[in-house]
């Protein structure tokens, strides 16, 4: 479900699948133990492409050989060094504590292991699988077919969010933006099968083929399923196209002020005449009297949508939604239609995974991954990586302050304001203090669905548990074997998981310059979502609360329009630009976070004498050469495309050259001088933090 904390990257894995709604998700990390021995190069020069000068192009300078060397396997969308991470901790490390759990026979009922080695007995046992066929998801199909009116529908929907199984609207609890210590219940739009609504608007030869290709999956997904609905994927393409023109873009979503309605639960049925959305919270289990919605006209313009729509349609859509959701879990032929459109033809993927790989991915799922995740940190993430994380993440802050104290844009009112919010920023590192109670998920050998169930139930019950509470300022919102960190803007906090502490981010063998362009550069970035577009609208306490003085944030205002239209200008594909607005708090974020990393690393180096150059390259080099490896990667069009669609962030490519452009340091680290193509004019560039 939606939460507004910002990542360092996106992710896309069959993963997330498990539970709908949790931020679980594929992961990965490098054993550091393992890596001490091994020696993990620090920035590997076999890398470079000689061929490029690195003041024109400084991406295919530094990673033109590693692209040739590192083709994108047929299994993936995109390649680089998350990727790798991923794959060696999937197939080593998650693969070895799941194997230990299979062949213990003497695992307790209900222990982590038990759960972990059925999970994943579940997932391989096909013949099971391929006997049971629809049969598992039967007493949901039976309450779809006996919907009779438009009131049954949206509360069978409500009662289907509890399994992951996505509607028009979504509803989740989160802290309350403009009193972050007490949550909140927080409703969504939702629901568009094609992900964002640019894909049922977007006229060019690419979109209009992914709309063709969709109605014929789902016309397939319902022939397997035996489901005899007439022209159904025009018709579920029609009523989406419908509800798209209904949504906000994910451009107006970032819009924390503009998103934030605080209503009475009972103003719903003022809203919304013919649809009772309170029925639907209660068929959740969810009771309140003030909600947070994104947009009140939502609720007029579904009403006015759902009540034309015919019956049969709104039940054609819960059934696909149904299917669509479990079909990782369901036979071959189904789970096979679902990858065809989803992961080949949307994005570029030739072919899924063996099957043991999935099983390890679905294993992973578990508790919102955490089940394999507190295991993991047991045996890969040692102890003494706290201490140093806790010091590098002091030498970002104190950095920053110093930085802002600098600003010549900014009055000194708001500087102490932002002196103060940084001050306030909590961080959490390797895993969490403590552990949520998994004993309510149980885990059968023998059966995957009910399995996956009873998971995505957990979470959702853990969820409930949280209304008109505190908010457990304890809580991380990702398994720690993820490879990724991300800031919470309502803790005011910036989270490290034990995944990202690992080479090539951070590397115990590394020279300071390699590690600075590395794991600092990403504190230094989490750090600065504390103060991007979205994270300077919330305040030291994490409340949604304008702390600027009105000429300050002007300014602050001219410089983002500025990297926006400077973002914007990129053609990531022909006739496809990147959408600056859209990224424009990540872009902010990636040129914050060198910015710190740089005067870190100079920082740290005071009274030391001057490092020797390594391979060459001075430390100045190496520090943005630790930078573009961290980014390496190989990417199909079609994931691109989705990325330049739905992606927050820039792709890879642009979050190496583009910020650079705008640094001195690195003009002056590789020579950089009028003419060259990392040249830009001094007037172009953009210094914000
Ligand atoms: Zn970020």
């Amino acid at each position: 479900m939606k939460r507004l904390i910002t990542r360092f990257l996106v992710w896309t894995t069959p993963a997330l699948l498990i539970a709908a709604c949790s931020n679980s998700g594929k992961t990965s990390s490098t054993d550091s133990n393992d890596s001490m021995m091994k020696t993990i190069p620090a920035f590997d020069t076999t890398s470079i492409d000689k061929a490029y000068r690195p003041q024109d192009d400084f991406d295919s300078f530094a990673n033109g050989n590693w692209k040739k060397l590192n083709p994108i396997p047929s299994t993936e969308g995109t390649w680089g060094a998350f990727g790798i991470l991923d794959k060696e901790n999937s197939e080593v490390k998650l693969k070895g504590i799941i194997d230990a759990a299979t062949q213990n026979k003497n695992n307790e009922v209900g222990s982590d292991e038990q759960k972990i080695a059925d999970m994943y007995r579940s997932f391989m046992d096909t013949v099971t699988i391929e006997k049971l066929g629809l049969a598992p998801l039967k007493s949901y199909i039976d309450k779809i077919n006996s919907v009779n009116d438009l009131n049954q529908w949206v509360k069978l929907s409500g009662e289907l969010q509890k399994i992951g199984v996505s509607s028009v609207l979504g509803i989740y609890v989160d802290a309350d933006d403009r009193n972050s210590k007490m949550n909140a219940v927080k409703w969504v739009q939702s629901g568009l099968s094609l992900g964002e609504k640019s894909y049922y608007s977007g006229k060019d030869e690419r979109m209009t083929m992914i709309r063709d290709e969709f109605v014929k999956h789902v016309d397939k997904m319902m022939a397997l399923s035996a489901k005899p609905f007439l022209n159904a994927g025009q018709t579920l393409l029609q009523f989406e196209t419908q509800l798209a023109a209904y949504q906000m873009s994910n451009v107006e979503m970032r819009d924390p002020i503009k998103t934030y309605n605080k209503i009475a639960m009972a103003d719903l049925k003022t809203l919304s005449k013919n649809v009772n959305w309170i029925e639907f919270a209660a068929a959740q289990g969810i009771s309140t009297d003030t909600i947070i919605v994104h947009n009140k006209k939502y609720y007029t313009d579904l009403n006015t949508l759902l009540s034309k729509t015919p019956l049969e349609t709104l039940k054609l859509y819960t059934y696909y939604k149904l299917i669509s959701t479990f079909s990782t879990y369901l036979t071959k032929d189904i789970k096979n239609e679902k990858f065809n459109f989803y992961g080949t033809i949307k994005s570029g993927i030739k072919e899924q995974k063996k099957r043991d790989i999935q099983a390890i991915d679905i294993t992973e799922g578990l508790g919102d991954g955490n089940i394999l995740g507190r295991l993991y940190v047991k045996k890969y993430f040692p102890e003494s990586s706290k201490k140093k994380v806790a010091e590098m993440i002091e030498n970002v802050r104190a950095v920053y302050g110093e930085r802002i104290e600098k600003l010549t844009w900014m009055s000194a009112a708001t500087k102490d304001m932002a002196k103060k919010k940084l001050s306030s920023f909590t961080y959490k590192i390797g895993y969490p203090d403590k552990w949520d109670d998994y004993s309510t998920i149980t885990v059968k050998s023998n059966a995957l669905l009910e399995n996956v169930i009873s998971n995505t139930l957990w979470s959702h019950e853990k969820m409930l548990k949280d209304i008109g509470k505190p908010v457990d300022k304890s809580r991380w919102y990702m398994a720690p074997q993820m490879v990724n960190a991300y800031y919470n803007p309502l803790n005011n906090e910036v989270v490290f998981p034990a995944g990202i502490l690992q080479a090539p981010f951070f590397n115990a063998n590394a020279d300071d310059a390699v590690n600075y362009g590395g794991i600092i550069a990403v504190i230094g970035h989490e750090f600065t979502h504390g103060f991007d577009d979205q994270g300077a609208q919330y305040d030291d306490q994490g409340n949604l609360k304008n702390w600027w003085t009105e000429e300050d944030g002007k300014n602050f205002s001219i410089l983002g329009k500025k990297y926006i239209s400077y973002f914007s200008n990129f053609e990531a594909l022909p006739g496809i630009h990147i959408n600056g607005e859209l990224t424009i708090g990540e872009n902010i974020a990636d040129l914050g976070g060198l910015t710190l990393a740089y005067y870190a690393l100079v920082r740290s180096m005071k009274g030391k004498s001057e490092p020797a150059p390594i391979d060459g390259f001075t430390w100045q080099q190496r520090f943005y050469l630790s930078w573009a490896q961290v980014w390496h990667n190989n990417i199909k069009a079609e994931e691109l495309r989705n990325r330049l669609q739905t992606d927050p962030h820039s792709p890879a490519r642009y979050r190496i050259n583009g910020p650079l452009k705008h640094l001195p340091e690195f003009y002056e680290a590789w020579g950089v001088k009028e003419g060259d193509k990392m040249w830009i004019p001094a007037d172009q560039r953009v210094s914000i933090w």
